[in-house]
């Protein structure tokens, strides 16, 4: 896709749970080319707006467009398959496999049902294909030398960076990450911005959802400021930062 042209975009979506609005008619657009940040406190809603976006569940109302065709309804490997790639939280690390094994294994069970009908259906020219992209692909995060490393023995930062090579395989041109700096030290955050800073300058765009507010700012192109479901700013980092509505959302003033 062209740079700047719209990927993804929610119209009006409204999710509800029982009497519970979690998403309010929320909009927004992603963009070939950028990172844009859905940033809001805990119980905003991000991840209830994350789950309606990458087809994982349904909005009660509106829509859900990505490259202009309407997905929402549409089972998550097609929407893969269109070039959208999220991290899954339930496809969890094999602790005792290695760095390689764990990408590969993950880009595999995208889209499908368990562990056993995968595995199982995989033949000897499938298997390669699958640890080359692997490979490729943690070499391209910056994990090239940690390939036959027992994936539980990495720290949190780096497996969160596997998480992302994993993504990564199904060559995606949209990536979607839900909070993937929660819990890494300063340091690790670092060299996880600096990763996302430079797929970004390979033409890849991320939908960043997080509430630390301080790690998107340094580095993405727009935000999205979510609170009660509903969103209540958006525009550039700088001008985001300083709205009242949202400086009242984290801090309470
Ligand atoms: P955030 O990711 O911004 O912290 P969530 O989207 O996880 O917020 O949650 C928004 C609201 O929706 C919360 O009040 C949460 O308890 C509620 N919620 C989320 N998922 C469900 C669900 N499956 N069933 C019922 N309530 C839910
Ligand atoms: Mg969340």
């Amino acid at each position: 896709p062209a740079h700047g042209e719209t990927l993804l975009e929610a119209r009006d979506v409204t999710k509800r749970f029982g009497g519970l609005v979690a998403n309010n008619a929320m909009n927004l657009e992603v963009r070939a080319g950028e990172i844009l940040a859905l940033i809001g406190p805990n119980g905003a809603g991000k991840s209830t707006l994350f789950n309606q976006l990458s087809g994982v569940d349904n909005p009660t109302s509106g829509d859900v467009l990505f490259r202009g065709q309407r997905i929402n309804g549409l089972p998550s490997r097609s929407i893969a398959r269109m070039g959208m790639s999220r991290t899954f939280q339930h496809v969890k690390l094999l602790p005792e496999m290695s760095v390689l094994e764990n990408v590969a294994i993950g880009a595999h069970l995208r889209g499908h049902k368990g562990v056993l009908s995968a595995a199982l259906r995989l033949d000897r020219q499938e298997e390669a294909e699958l640890l080359n992209e692997a490979r490729r692909q943690l070499e391209r995060v910056g994990l090239g030398d940690y390939l036959n490393t027992e994936a539980g023995s990495l720290a949190l930062g780096q497996q969160r960076i596997l998480e992302i090579a994993r993504a990564l395989c199904a060559n995606p041109c949209l990536l979607l990450l839900d909070e993937p700096a929660a819990g890494l030290r300063h340091k690790e955050k670092e060299a996880l911005g600096l990763l996302l800073s430079r797929l970004r300058s390979e033409g890849m765009a991320i939908l960043l959802v997080e509430h630390d507010m301080d790690f998107v700012m340094g580095l993405v192109d727009r935000v999205v400021v979510m609170e009660f479901g509903q969103r209540i700013a958006h525009g550039l980092p700088e001008e985001v930062q300083k709205d009242p509505a949202v400086l009242e959302a984290y801090l309470g003033v």
